[in-house]
Formats: structure tokens, C-alpha cells, sequence
């Protein structure tokens, strides 16, 4: 085996993993949702409708950035989306699209997460948007997700779900676990009444102390890895 294929076995092994983890998490079920992998000069990503835990790394398809896809399995019917941020984000290196029951409740709401909470600013700004509704895997959802995340990592997606990205497949499926978090916490505090929300002077101040959040002196512990 080439170092080229083992390399794409590799990647395509931990989308496999997130997808299950994702399941297992709690923020997905069944074979909704998707997720990719930047590679090469396009992305790996999950089959159309097929259950995790059947998934092998050989049925991760390959789709490059202008959409063409060769492998014999479909690619995710949200592959658009997934294009979309590869092309006009070129700090995303994985991408996470998931329909987890808080985040889903929210976007049919049509609501924003505004900043009730400090941690919003993980998503990379003030809020996380919640996109229009089109029809999934248009062109039009995709449009509509990009408008919702200008200057974000992150948005809902009206009366679907959530998409988000990060520079490590890890970290993409740490960030779809906290904005669930921050759907549900939201979702609660609502229950008693109006949440604070924070000025954006405050939330400026959370970005800034973000930076030196978490760097510890030793290499070991320098990017949290266990
Ligand atoms: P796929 O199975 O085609 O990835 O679709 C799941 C989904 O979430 C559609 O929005
Ligand atoms: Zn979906």
C-alpha cells in the first residue's frame, strides 16, 4: 500500500470514528448528519444514508472542490455544504453537520443563540446564527449557511440542524458538542425566563482571554491530548 492510501485509509478511518462518537455523544441519530475531512484537493466524506456503524474506510468517498465525485458510492447528499467551506474557508479542515435535538429544536424556532453565555464566543463570535430554511442538499442551503457563518465557525441551520468546522476533526466534533451544550443550556434558561445577554464589549473581552486559555507550560499538555 502506497503512503498516499494509507494516509486516505487513515483519514477516512477517523470520519468513521467521529461519526460513531457524534452517535454515541448524544448529538446525532441514526445516519442523519455527515462528516468530511479536507483531502488533497478536495475532501473525504461520509456515504449518502448509510448507517455508521457498517461504514469502512473504503466506502468514504473522495469529492473535489468543483463537486466531481469518481468513487462508486454517492457522497453525502449535503456534499455542497461541506465544498462550500472547504472553498471559502481555507482555515477548515473538517467539517460537522449533525441534527442534535436541542440545536434542531432551536432552528425550527428560526432562532439565533445569542451571547447568554460566555462560551458562544467557541463558535468565533457575538451569536450563533440561525441560517434560512431551504430544502436539504440544494445549493440554497448551502448559500444560506454561508451568510450565517460570516466571522463564524459554526450556525443552525433553519428547521434542520447544526454545521459546523474546525481546523482537526477533533476539534470540529468538540465544537458540535458544545454548541448542543449551549443549544440546551440556552433552551433551559429560557424555561425561567430572559437570559442576560452579554455586551459585546463583554464578549470581546471573552475572545482575549480565550488566547491564553488552556496553554499550559509543558509540551505534554499544550494541546489537551490525552
Ligand atoms: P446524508 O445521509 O445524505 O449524509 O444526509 C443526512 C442529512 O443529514 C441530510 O441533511
Ligand atoms: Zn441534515
Amino acid at each position: 500500500m502506497s503512503g498516499t492510501e494509507a494516509s486516505r485509509e487513515h483519514l477516512s478511518q477517523q470520519i468513521i470514528d467521529s461519526c460513531l462518537a457524534m452517535n454515541a455523544q448524544g448529538i446525532n441519530q441514526g445516519s442523519a448528519g455527515n462528516i468530511s475531512a479536507r483531502y488533497r484537493h478536495g475532501f473525504l466524506i461520509t456515504p449518502s444514508g448509510m448507517a455508521y456503524d457498517c461504514l469502512k474506510p473504503e466506502h468514504i468517498v473522495f469529492v473535489d472542490l468543483q463537486g466531481n465525485c469518481d468513487d462508486a458510492l454517492n457522497p453525502s447528499s449535503e456534499w455542497r455544504m461541506h465544498c462550500d467551506i472547504y472553498v471559502n474557508r481555507a482555515e477548515a479542515g473538517a467539517v460537522l453537520h449533525a441534527h442534535p435535538t436541542f440545536a434542531t429544536a432551536l432552528s425550527c424556532l428560526r432562532q439565533d443563540i445569542p451571547a447568554f453565555h460566555y462560551m458562544v464566543a467557541v463558535a468565533g463570535g457575538n451569536s450563533i446564527r440561525c441560517a434560512d430554511y431551504a430544502l436539504f442538499g440544494t445549493q440554497a442551503l448551502s448559500d444560506y449557511m454561508l451568510e450565517a457563518l460570516h466571522e463564524r465557525r459554526a450556525c443552525l441551520l433553519g428547521t434542520h440542524g447544526m454545521i459546523c468546522f474546525h481546523d482537526h476533526i477533533d476539534k470540529a466534533l468538540w465544537l458540535g458538542v458544545e454548541v448542543e451544550t449551549l443549544a440546551k443550556q440556552y433552551w433551559y434558561a429560557r424555561q425561567a425566563g430572559d437570559p442576560v445577554i452579554l455586551s459585546k464589549a463583554q464578549m470581546d473581552e471573552v475572545q482575549q482571554q480565550f488566547k491564553g486559555y488552556g496553554k499550559q507550560p509543558t509540551k505534554d499538555s499544550e494541546n489537551n491530548e490525552c
